[in-house]
């Protein structure tokens, strides 16, 4: 500090007595006494020290004309000279550097992070709309789940469970993988409303919505994984098949929960409905050809961009069959299907552990003759299964007053649990079959459905009708009497 004092003073004190301009300068600095001072050259010196952003500024006059002293520039110090009334008053030499050199400093480092950033978002937004615009345009039959994340799950937002099922129809059966997360997550559940052999099956609430929630025991998630990915690959939505939601993988407690998230239907399965519930030959009818459209849907395999592969259900029972409140049934539990598709003879038969339920299961399953790597025999025992689940509903058909009691199929042959050997003994070696009431021949619906069932029963698989056979043959006898009422 004492050495810019003497070395602005010694400045100062160079003079020259030949000008006679005087002028008044404004004064600032440890040398001066007050804030002016007179002299014939106002100067400003700056000192700035490089490791420094300060100023060092003095104000003053010189007693002489401008002189070499106000040519004395370096690096570090400055000077300037003037001659007019305080022409040093609001003089500054060394630009304030800091500033700008922020300002550039954010210009070349924040600037372009900020505008990769917005093309960035830009670009992910556009990618976004784009795959939604071809999922509407192009109805793709599969989706790759778990490549779908890129649909945001706030599209999931106080939408209804059928708005969102709806927009996206066109995209295989299920939801993005993300919203079907978000949709699983907001799901509280209600009360516990069945438990299977493999887990449990609740009633839950999505915004209000009842919806059903299956629970998988981890001894069963070979049957989630089959579902999930039928579900999700599978353009399945049919009034006749369990309509899919969603379904989740959570880690709770360190063990895995394993959700799938389906409507919910207040009858329970065609099982609970019949205990309770008996029905008319029409009301009969309804059921049977509910189910076989639901199946027949399964079995076809539908070419074209909204096509699907062939599914065989290979779990086909009462306890598998819902009722809806309009009294159709629709199929559910594609936990053991195969899937099959023509080009290439593809024979998907998935790797679950899980057997098929042993009192519905066919003789050639049952003696192990089964051709495992033929599509077609899964179709078979299928139709061997719904033969049962027929005469279960026929059974609780009321017909000239009367009606049977709700009894599982061979009830009066095996046990309460069976196993594969009773039933084996009972359906192969003694060649036995579901007992069929005389009563059955006096209605048209009734006997109709007795033959349908027998044919369903052969003990080989290739004479038994085909599903899509049973359905002809169920919606002629349907519009013969719907002919036959406005004919009346
Ligand atoms: P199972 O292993 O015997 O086939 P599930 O676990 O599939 O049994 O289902 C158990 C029970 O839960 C069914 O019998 C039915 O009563 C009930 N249930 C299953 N799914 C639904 C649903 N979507 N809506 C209403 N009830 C259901
Ligand atoms: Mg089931």
């Amino acid at each position: 500090m004492l050495q810019r004092d003497i070395w602005v003073l010694s400045l100062a004190i160079v003079t020259s007595a030949k000008d006679i301009s005087y002028y008044n300068c404004t004064c600032q600095g440890v040398h001066c006494l007050e804030k002016t001072c007179v002299g014939r050259t106002c100067f400003v010196t700056e000192e700035k020290q490089s490791d420094s952003r300060e100023i060092y500024r003095v104000r003053g006059c010189f007693n002489t004309n401008i002189n070499e002293n106000c040519h004395g520039n370096t690096k570090v110090t400055k000077v300037q000279c003037c001659t007019s009334e305080f022409c040093n008053e609001n003089v500054t030499i060394f630009k304030p550097v800091e500033e700008p050199q922020v300002t550039s400093l954010l210009l070349v480092t924040v600037l372009p992070i900020v505008l990769f950033v917005i093309f960035l978002m830009l670009f992910a937004f556009l990618f976004w709309k784009l795959k939604q615009n071809n999922r509407k345009k192009s109805l793709p039959t599969l989706i790759d789940f778990g490549h779908t994340d890129i649909v945001n799950a706030s599209i999931v937002g106080d939408s209804t469970l059928g708005d969102l099922l709806d927009c996206t129809t066109g995209s295989g059966s299920g939801l993005p993988f993300l919203v079907q997360r978000t949709v699983a997550r907001q799901v509280t559940l209600m009360e516990c409303v069945g438990k299977g052999r493999y887990g449990e099956v609740w009633r839950g609430l999505w915004q209000g919505e009842d919806v059903a929630v299956k629970i998988f025991s981890s001894r069963d998630e070979q049957s989630w994984f089959r579902e999930t990915e039928i579900y999700n690959t599978v353009l399945l939505r049919h009034e006749n098949i369990l309509g899919f939601i969603a379904s989740d993988m959570t880690s709770r407690n360190s063990s895995t929960q394993l959700w799938l998230i389906t409507h919910y239907h207040d009858n329970g399965s065609l099982y609970d409905y019949l205990q309770r519930t008996t029905v008319d030959p029409e009301g009969c009818l309804q059921l049977a050809l509910s189910i076989i459209y639901g199946l027949v849907h399964l079995h076809v395999e539908i070419f074209g961009t909204q096509g699907k592969p062939a599914i065989a259900h290979r779990d086909l029972k009462s306890r598998n069959i819902l009722v809806k409140s309009n009294k159709q049934c629709c199929i559910a539990d594609l936990g053991l299907a195969v899937i099959h598709t023509q080009n290439g003879d593809y024979l998907d038969i998935g790797s679950n552990p899980r057997v098929g339920t042993k009192r519905y299961m066919a003789p050639e399953v049952l003696d192990e003759t089964i051709c495992t790597d033929s599509f077609e025999s899964y179709k078979r025992t299928d139709v061997w299964a719904y033969g049962l689940v027929l005469w279960e509903i026929c059974r609780r058909t009321i017909i000239n007053g009367m009606v049977e009691d709700y009894r599982p199929p061979f009830y009066d042959m095996v046990p309460h649990d069976p196993s594969f050997e009773d039933m084996k003994k009972v359906v192969c070696v003694d060649q036995q079959r579901p007992n069929i009431p005389n009563t059955w021949s006096s209605d048209k619906i009734l006997s109709t459905l007795m033959k349908i069932m027998k044919e369903c029963w052969y003990q080989g698989p290739s004479a038994r009708l085909t599903a899509l056979r049973i359905k002809k043959t169920l919606n002629k006898l349907k519009n013969s009497l719907e002919q036959r009422k406005q004919d009346c």
